[in-house]
């Protein structure tokens, strides 16, 4: 593939600049076709990465929530942004404790990059379930449908705002010589309204919007559910989050386009808003740690160590410690977890009932 920097200043010249969600979009596209970003040799690693523990217990909840929608069969097995496959070979693993449920599941990976497809279909092989693979939300089949996504809201697009004192403006990447820089448009987006304080970053995660409003629409009219984890917070909130990481350090975003992972933090108020607007219920948000807590991560741990050697158990105990943990920075605390459903499921595993306003 062509050097993507080369591409991102030649668009420039010939256009002018671009949005940082264009940016952000290109970056990501060339990221993630060209590598497997996961792991201790990648970039960064994921909770299904640090233990099986994360996806059996995801299976367990697609379980019990399955059985309160009347064990339809089949029924549409959905992950977003599979990464390696991990998560949904884990949670396919947990499942087989209903033999109901696999016979009715069909597998369905939204996933964009042909080198994870690849690596998700070794993963899946001996899972014994036929997968398939879809570009877009609406490419999915109709009928009752389990979704879930961890880490893939963070890694899609936004558009960013500075409050100065002509308006909300939009931040864009331009050239200063060969040097990619932040800049601004100079006419405000008046759609905003006016800003309360100078210098305040908006996130606006178009992508996450138009992607959670497809889904609700497809709940909506099909039934079903959707368990969405990421990190992030309950907006609205102001601040620019947009981070690059490469080998597990941040770097400068207009460094090296294309060569680190870029991610914003999930802002679930306005996931929670953009399906609160369909025949949906919305549960949660909860922290991870409460989450998993919720439903059984110590038990299943303890479970594990009885067949461990020493080494292993203790493996254990510190995977379930960073999954839990507490603290600003803690996977337990700054990963947050919220479930939409069709109305008529009441109640999920692990999650408070939530009314959006
Ligand atoms: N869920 C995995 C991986 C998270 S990384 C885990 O927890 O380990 C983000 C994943 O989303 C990658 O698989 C990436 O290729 C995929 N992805 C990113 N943007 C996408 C898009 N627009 N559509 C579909 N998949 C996308």
């Amino acid at each position: 593939m062509r050097n993507l920097t080369d591409h991102v200043r030649e668009l420039i010249a010939l256009e002018g600049p671009i949005t940082v969600e264009r940016y952000m979009s290109l970056c990501l596209q060339h990221y993630y076709a060209t590598r497997d970003p996961l792991g201790s040799s990648g970039d960064f690693t994921t909770s299904p990465e640090i233990s099986q523990m994360f996806g059996e217990l995801i299976g367990l909840w697609m379980l019990e929530v399955w059985n309160g929608m009347g064990r339809p069969s089949p029924v549409h097995l959905v992950e977003l942004g599979p990464g390696r496959g991990t998560l949904m070979a884990d949670l396919l693993r947990a499942t087989r404790l209903l033999p109901d449920f696999a016979g009715a599941a069909q597998v369905h990976l939204l996933e964009t990059s042909p080198s994870l497809r690849q690596r998700q279909q070794a993963t899946l092989a001996s899972s014994g379930h036929a997968i398939q693979w879809h570009e877009n939300v609406d490419d999915l089949p109709e009928g009752p449908t389990l979704i879930v996504a961890n880490e893939f809201f963070d890694a899609l697009p936004v558009r960013q705002f500075l409050a100065t004192d002509r308006g909300w403006c939009e931040r864009l990447v331009g050239l200063e010589g060969d040097r990619l820089i932040f800049g601004l448009r100079p006419e405000p987006e008046t759609a905003l309204g006016n800003p309360l304080r100078q210098d305040d970053v908006l996130e606006w995660p178009s992508a996450s919007i138009d992607i959670l409003q497809a889904l609700s629409r497809k709940l909506a009219r099909d039934t079903g559910a959707a368990l969405i984890i990421d990190y992030g917070y309950w907006g609205p909130a102001f601040g620019d989050t947009l981070q690059a990481l490469k080998d597990h350090k941040p770097v400068d975003p207009l460094d090296e386009p294309g060569e680190a992972d870029l991610t914003t933090h999930v802002d679930f108020h306005r996931l929670a808003q953009a399906a609160a607007t369909e025949a949906l219920r919305v549960h949660g948000p909860s922290m991870q740690g409460d989450f998993l807590q919720a439903l059984g991560i110590e038990a299943r741990a303890s479970s594990l160590k009885t067949r461990a050697t020493l080494e292993q158990a203790s493996g254990i105990d510190s995977a379930l410690t960073r999954l839990t943990e507490r603290g600003a920075t803690g996977m337990g605390e700054l990963f947050k977890v919220l479930a939409v459903t069709h109305e008529s499921i009441e109640a999920v595993p692990g999650l408070p009932y939530l009314s959006v306003s």
